[in-house]
């Protein structure tokens, strides 16, 4: 069994990383979307609502599995038996982050790789921090969020504002 970790924020889930994510479902047996407890960001979403929002968004994907995880990566991929690890590159400007952080996750745990998958065009400039910008503007959302984040934003945090 070839299972994949896809580890992030998920802060808010955005349908570019759907696409990673429909992309490694295809490549392997299992994918396991693994969300951080701790964002560092200012957030919207608590751990919980987080992962609620991923298990909806995921639920039409039969080999995707929906977990938390604190503390390294490279231990959780372990953990699961992951021994690759997926992660999305959009423009040049994700390159330095993400080879820095590929790099250091190979010299703490050497036998897990990491592979990189391009998103579809249409989500190459869309990022959590973008969304949530957007979503502070109450601008539509439609176009870069899947429906269970859209009701969310509706619902919890629109009526507040
Ligand atoms: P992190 O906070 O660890 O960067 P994110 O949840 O923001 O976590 O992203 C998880 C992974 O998905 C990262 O590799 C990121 O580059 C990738 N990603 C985020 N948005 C997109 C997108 N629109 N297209 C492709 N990959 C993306």
């Amino acid at each position: 069994m070839h299972r994949a970790l896809y580890p992030g924020t998920f802060d808010p889930i955005t349908l570019g990383h759907l696409d990673i994510l429909n992309k490694a479902a295809h490549m392997f047996d299992e994918v396991i979307l693994a969300v951080a407890d701790y964002t560092g960001k200012d957030s919207n979403f608590n751990l919980e609502e987080r992962l609620n929002l991923c298990n909806e968004a995921t639920n039409g994907m039969p080999n995707v599995k929906v977990m938390s995880f604190s503390g390294l990566v490279v231990d959780f991929a372990q953990k699961m038996e992951c021994n690759t690890m997926i992660r999305g590159l959009r423009a040049v400007s994700d390159f330095e982050y993400e080879l820095s952080l590929a790099l250091t996750n190979k010299k703490l745990k050497p036998q897990i790789e990491t592979i990189f998958l391009v998103p579809s065009l249409k989500y190459m400039y869309l990022s959590s921090s973008m969304v949530r910008q957007l979503a502070d503007l109450k601008a539509p959302l439609t176009d870069f969020v899947p429906p269970p984040v859209i009701r969310f934003y509706e619902q919890k945090i629109y009526p507040k504002a």
